[in-house]
């Protein structure tokens, strides 16, 4: 198995250059933003409840998260590796990982943080939200409080996977292509 970790705060392009280096290198893609909005579709009751906290710019419990992460493991047994994209996103869900991994035998591989400054997440996020109709993206106020839950609950997980010798930052700023080509040589290297 190979797991990987796309790091980063919103807006940085975890979903887009997911949705490259899946192809690539043929590893099934958890995007837990993904998986909430897709329960909230649903209408479940976990995603009306996950959206009181994604209106408002809040982490969803990590409860809810984990669970929903559990599962979507266990029904993918077959699976080579793993993206996670935007998870984790407190250091309780990267133990909490970290313990789901140990069952299969395996672990995190590689932790890629993209790195871009807060300037223009905001711009990328208000641009998206203009085409992707998503409401926390149209509000400079519930992103404001993304980036602030981010500096203070995410961004220690920076520290937790350097000191295992997991963490390397790549620049997410200029073009697609050239990211990918980054992240791409980071991942041959951990796997070679
Ligand atoms: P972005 O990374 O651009 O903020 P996501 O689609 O990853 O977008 O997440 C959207 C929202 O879903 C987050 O602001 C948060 O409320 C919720 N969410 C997603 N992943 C997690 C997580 N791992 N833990 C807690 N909340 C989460």
């Amino acid at each position: 198995m190979f797991n990987l970790i796309l790091f980063g705060p919103p807006g940085a392009g975890k979903g887009t250059q997911s949705e490259r280096l899946l192809e690539k290198y043929q590893l099934a893609h958890i995007s837990t933003g993904d998986l909430l909005r897709a329960e909230r579709a649903a209408g479940t009751q976990l995603g009306v409840q996950a959206n009181e906290y994604i209106a408002k710019g809040e982490l969803v419990p990590d409860a809810v998260v984990i669970g929903m992460v559990r599962n979507y493991i266990l029904e993918h047994t077959d699976a080579s590796g793993f993206i996670f994209d935007g998870f984790p996103r407190t250091v309780a869900q990267a133990e909490a990982l970290d313990t789901m991994l140990e069952e299969f035998g395996a672990g995190i591989d590689a932790v890629l943080g993209l790195e871009v400054e807060e300037d223009e997440l905001v711009k990328r996020l208000l641009l998206r939200g203009q085409s992707s109709g998503r409401a926390d993206d149209q509000s400079e106020e519930t992103i404001r409080n993304r980036f602030q839950e981010y500096m203070n609950k995410t961004l220690p997980l920076q520290s937790y996977y350097t000191e295992q010798d997991k963490y390397s930052g790549v620049p997410g700023m200029g073009e697609i292509e050239t990211i990918f080509g980054d992240l791409c040589s980071q991942i041959d290297q951990v796997r070679s």
